[in-house]
């Protein structure tokens, strides 16, 4: 995948069973967000198929499969965070009872309770994020793709996302998370790849990668070719 002449992804190929969290690493600029937009069909470059249904040909149907938290979340400015819950559940065509339930489940878990009813251009950062998190999760996803979804949050938040991800994982849906975060990645992260020069050059268990390179923050400068600072004066 390029912009223009920019050349970002070249020969990307993982797999991602139901029930795993693979957490996609990267430097800044190496590619993840691009690859996540990519798999949620906001940018099309060639065929990408979500449980068999074309994302270009059949959007909707592969789209129902699909729960994307994208780098800079948008919230409908003049909506209440549960009317903007409520607003996507009718996109969604979710039954009414439904719907009610799951967005008062979703405002419970990600504490967002006590603002449900102000506007969303109050939210701050971390409260965007978490309403941002509660969409993906909204119509319950076989796929969930989440690109930092850690950023953000505060430490009760970033507690409960990890939670939240494991029971996920337990129910059978496939994640796929960027982060920078190499800690979290070995935490909740039962595959890794690193991302660099438009590939994954490494892929593996956090166990594997620890044993193969002593530690993942080894793994990840060795493979990115990134440079000790040495003796440089700054
Ligand atoms: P990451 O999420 O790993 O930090 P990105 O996918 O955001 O990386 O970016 C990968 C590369 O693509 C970077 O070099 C970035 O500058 C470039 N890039 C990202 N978005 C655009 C865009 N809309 N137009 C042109 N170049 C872009």
């Amino acid at each position: 995948f390029s912009y223009g002449q920019k050349r970002v992804l070249r020969d990307l190929g993982f797999s991602i069973r139901g029930g795993e969290i693979f957490g996609l690493l990267g430097a800044n600029g190496a590619g993840k967000t691009t690859t996540l937009r990519l798999l949620s069909g906001l940018l099309t470059p060639g065929q990408i198929l979500v449980g068999g249904h074309d994302l270009a040909l059949e959007p909707e149907q592969a789209k129902s499969k699909l729960g994307f938290l994208a780098d800079n979340v948008a919230l409908f400015d003049q909506l209440t965070g549960r009317e903007h819950l409520q607003y996507l559940a009718s996109l969604r065509s979710m039954p009414f009872r439904q719907s009610e339930q799951r967005i008062d489940r979703l405002l419970k878990v990600l504490e967002l309770e006590s603002v449900a009813n102000e506007l969303c251009h109050s939210y701050s950062l971390g409260m965007t994020r978490k309403l941002g998190l509660a969409s993906a999760l909204l119509h319950q996803p076989e796929v969930l793709l989440l690109d930092e979804p850690f950023s953000g949050l505060d430490p009760p938040g970033r507690h409960r996302l990890k939670q939240l991800l494991a029971q996920m994982a337990t129910q059978g849906v496939a994640v796929l998370l960027s982060t920078h975060e190499l800690s979290v990645a070995e935490e909740v992260c039962g595959r890794l790849g690193i991302l660099s020069h438009g590939g994954l050059v490494l892929t593996g268990t956090p166990e594997d990668l620890r044993e193969q390179h002593g530690d993942l923050e080894f793994a990840f400068m060795a493979h990115t070719q990134t440079r000790d600072l040495g003796d440089l004066d700054f």
